[in-house]
């Protein structure tokens, strides 16, 4: 990652040109360009060889105009306050843009799960939300799992959270366990809301989805379920490409007659990584990591990490590339996206393309205060309705205006809670 690189400036950058665009007033800008909140701490914690270290840990509220804040917590070694920032601002657009009654906020803990033991990681959990249990809560602010946390991180918190008030709050946190207070259907949520959004898309572009080819980078959570469903839909997956751990570089995995999923998954590990002498002997070209986005497909889905598709290698997608579904987020630089508009290919923006995630997450916390759990289906039904509804929203005004798709969805977002705000009165 670049040095200078600053998550927090970009997010306000962005927030700048579309303020332009609004023509907000002052005091909306200075109101949605810096956090309402901002809470840094330390968490003291014994450690198993008897010393005792203090982490530090940080949870940002950007905006709760809409409703109580929704952002997860990440534990990373290398975290900053200003990554965090970002993200909390860039979660008030995510749950805005899908129209679900919550802000933005994010979490973070700088320390490296890699080097500590369970015990340990429950202590800083449990740590974390004796410093925020009156600042976090079911009608404040609901933390989730992010980066390096997950379903037993959320309910260490969960379980100190109820410790300390008393009482049962099954929605003060989410990524539970199914069975726990988690929600069916969340597993698969965000890649299936890639691909709600790829079909609404495709539709538009009266291009049938059974006669598309696609490329992926990654092969994770998003990817593996995105590909599930754009397979059932038709759709022809010619490339997917993933990071080798033991050889610190990527790869990407090409079959012209394209990828077998079932197969794929079984010579995956758990961090995503293909095995790729097994994938060779399977008929897998094995080609290196960047070579994904030169594939001639019709639709690329960036679905790895942030800062993938950069001025340096966007003039190496094929012409035959209409769609880019941003399944990560962050994936493409502006630079990229200058001439991504240019040449005319259709973006679906990452807080759109992977909102399924949040939006499932809202379910949970909908399903926990009622203490009534839907089936799959119903889920996944409920996601579908909110993503392809947002999806339409979006790309209408991007036609009417004649807006580049990122900048509509930035207009749709901003927009809402603005007017949320001066209907409190508070602008
Ligand atoms: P994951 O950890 O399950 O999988 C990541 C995949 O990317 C792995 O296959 C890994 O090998 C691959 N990868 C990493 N570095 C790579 C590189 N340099 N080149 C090629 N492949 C590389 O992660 P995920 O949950 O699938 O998330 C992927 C992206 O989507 C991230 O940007 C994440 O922030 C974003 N996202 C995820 C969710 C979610 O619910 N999982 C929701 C919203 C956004």
């Amino acid at each position: 990652m670049d040095k200078s690189f600053n998550a927090f400036k970009m997010a306000q950058d962005q927030f700048d040109a579309v303020a332009d665009k609004l023509n907000l007033s002052e005091a909306s800008r200075e109101l949605l360009r810096t956090p309402m909140r901002e809470y840094h701490f330390s968490i003291p914690v014994k450690m198993d060889d008897g010393t005792s270290k203090i982490f530090r840990g940080f949870r940002i509220q950007h905006n709760d105009a809409l409703g109580p804040c929704k952002g997860g917590i990440r534990f990373h070694p290398q975290e900053t306050v200003d990554t965090v920032r970002a993200l909390s601002m860039w979660m008030t657009w995510k749950t805005s843009v899908v129209d679900i009654p919550l802000g933005g906020s994010k979490g973070g803990v700088i320390c490296d799960p890699h080097n500590l033991s369970d015990r340990e990681q429950e202590q800083i959990c449990r740590g974390w939300v004796r410093q925020l249990h009156k600042n976090v809560g079911p009608l404040r602010d609901i933390p989730a799992p992010d980066v390096m946390t997950n379903g037993q991180h959320m309910l260490w918190i969960l379980d100190e959270y109820e410790t300390i008030t008393g009482e049962k709050y099954p929605g003060m946190i989410t990524g539970k366990p199914v069975g726990m207070g988690g929600s069916l259907g969340r597993t698969e949520a965000t890649g299936y809301g890639v691909i709600f959004t790829v079909r609404e898309a495709l539709k538009e572009m009266n291009l049938k989805i059974d006669n598309t080819t696609a490329s992926f980078q990654g092969f994770g959570n998003v990817s593996q379920y995105a590909i599930k469903l754009y397979n059932q839909l038709g759709g022809k997956v010619l490339c997917v490409s993933c990071w080798d751990q033991q050889d610190q570089t990527s790869y990407a995995f090409y079959k012209k007659e394209g990828i077998n999923l079932e197969e794929l998954l079984n010579i995956t590990d758990r961090f995503g990584g293909v095995d790729k002498i097994k994938a060779k002997e399977l008929g897998y070209e094995v080609l290196p990591g960047d070579k994904w986005i030169e594939i001639e497909c019709d639709i690329l889905v960036p679905a790895a990490m942030e800062n993938q598709i950069t001025g340096e290698n966007v003039n190496k997608i094929s012409s035959n590339v209409k769609l880019i579904a941003e399944g990560a987020n962050g994936p493409t630089t502006p630079e990229a996206d200058e001439v991504l508009k240019k040449r005319g290919i259709f973006i679906i923006p990452d807080f759109l393309c992977n909102a399924g995630g949040v939006t499932c997450s809202y379910f949970e916390q909908v399903q926990c205060n009622m203490n009534y759990f839907w089936s799959k289906d119903e889920v996944l039904g409920k996601l579908d309705y909110k993503m392809t509804t947002a999806y339409h929203k979006v790309s209408k005004l991007a036609r009417e205006k004649k807006l580049y798709m990122r900048d509509a969805a930035y207009m749709i977002s901003v927009d809402r809670v603005v007017r949320a705000s001066v209907a409190r009165g508070w602008i």
